[in-house]
């Protein structure tokens, strides 16, 4: 273990470098700009490693039915390092970033570093762990290392639009493979197992509409959207009881939570009584609720409040619906990735399940044991003056490199 920690140590420059080399590539999305320039360069690092490379396009047919407008091509890349193992060690990283808005210090796509931090969009998401996985492959190739264990690793875009042409095609074409899985998640000393499941709804109220000078011609779509979003909301004291009994890193997240109204719309005019508005609802679910059943509790509540006005029509649309998940255990993968954990940073592996979700979810869906881990940042993911903290770079290359080297080894005799 100690020459794999002591091999990341001599190369942290390198590393640190890759890291700064990817931010720098402004993978907006959305749109989706710059895919393929980013994809070339983390080819080269790959091949750079030993690693071999694939390239997926996403056809075009497949990204019309995904509602993505043409213009950005949707490009995957899967480097692997065939050892002969039976088994395979999956690592992903998606590296498409959220516009960079707000009021950033420094250039969001010119890497700086201070005081220890690497700041620019992405660099906490999660750009910063794609050098990690790259760094961990060429430390090993180094070494002359041969893992017991094949290594794959993918690099996806589209995470931040809900990974339909990312991971989850891969996936869908069976591109990829994994026996142990790792992806996004948290960081530090905890490792995400799972996430929250997820319902989107969008309350449309139709009413009448009429001249505001006479509105007792009318019927106020507005003001019975007003009350049907208060009947909601009161469902908050309920879901403010239902606690899971998985652990969360926060003890706030192991609520089901309800926030309604995020987006609103409806009326056009002053003088017009409105005839239709229309509030979403984002509710999350704990691991012991279903999507169906959170949809029938909702419905139910709206249904009685809208049927007390005959002249008010209330339609319900799903946006969004996820189950939550939580990931296979497998205790092998758990005691190296642990083990790994505790030789780099002296602490001891505790896992949680995140309230929001991550790609990583695709793979717990298909049964692969997953673990997801990132590099540390400053929690300013999607916020100005995002950064990663340049120890923890090095530190989960080294956490990589040991999970890869550790897995499915055969003990030695004594
Ligand atoms: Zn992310």
């Amino acid at each position: 273990m100690k020459h794999i920690i002591n091999a990341v140590e001599k190369r942290k420059k390198q590393i640190i470098a890759l890291a700064k080399n990817i931010v720098e590539i402004p993978t907006v999305n959305p749109p989706g700009m710059n895919y393929e320039r980013c994809v070339e360069f983390l080819e080269l690092s790959c091949k750079k490693a030993g690693l071999k490379t694939r390239r997926y396009y996403v056809p075009k047919p497949e990204l019309k039915k995904l509602g993505i407008e043409a213009g950005f091509a949707r490009v995957n890349l899967v480097a692997s390092w065939d050892t002969g193992a039976k088994k395979t060690l999956h690592i992903n990283g998606h590296y498409d970033v959220v516009p960079a808005t707000g009021n950033w210090q420094t250039d969001p796509f010119k890497p700086r570093i201070k005081d220890g931090k690497l700041f620019g969009r992405g660099s906490e998401d999660m750009k910063a762990n794609i050098a990690c996985m790259i760094s961990a492959v060429d430390v090993l190739q180094g070494l002359k290392i041969c893992p017991a264990v094949n290594v794959e690793l993918s690099f996806t875009p589209d995470e931040e639009t809900g990974g339909q042409t990312g991971l989850a095609y891969l996936l869908k074409k069976k591109l990829i493979k994994a026996d142990y899985a790792i992806g996004e998640g948290y960081e530090d000393d905890y490792a995400a197992i799972g996430n929250k499941g997820m319902l989107w709804l969008e309350v449309g109220v139709y009413g009448t509409s009429a001249h505001a000078s006479t509105p007792y011609r009318g019927e106020n779509a507005f003001e019975h959207m007003l009350e049907i979003s208060r009947a909601v909301s009161g469902l908050e004291s309920v879901l403010n009881r239902r606690r899971t009994r998985c652990v969360t890193r926060d003890k706030r997240d192991a609520y089901s939570t309800l926030v309604v109204g995020g987006k609103i719309a409806g009326g056009n005019k002053t003088n017009i009584v409105p005839d239709y508005a229309s509030f979403s609802i984002d509710r999350r679910l704990i691991p012991e609720e279903t999507v169906a059943e959170a949809r029938r509790e909702l419905e139910g509540i709206i249904r009685a409040k809208s049927a007390k006005n005959r002249n008010v029509r209330v339609k319900i649309r799903t946006t969004t619906a996820e189950e939550p998940v939580i990931s296979k255990r497998d205790d092998h993968f758990l005691d190296v990735f642990s083990k790994a954990l505790s030789s780099v940073l002296a602490k001891k592996l505790k896992t949680a399940i995140m309230p929001g979700g991550t790609d990583l979810r695709f793979f717990i869906r298909q049964g692969v044991p997953c673990l997801g881990y990132s590099v540390k940042g400053g929690q300013r993911a999607h916020a100005d003056n995002e950064f990663v903290y340049c120890k923890s770079i090095i530190d989960t290359t080294k956490i990589f490199a040991l999970v890869i080297n550790g897995l499915n080894r055969v003990k030695q005799a004594r």
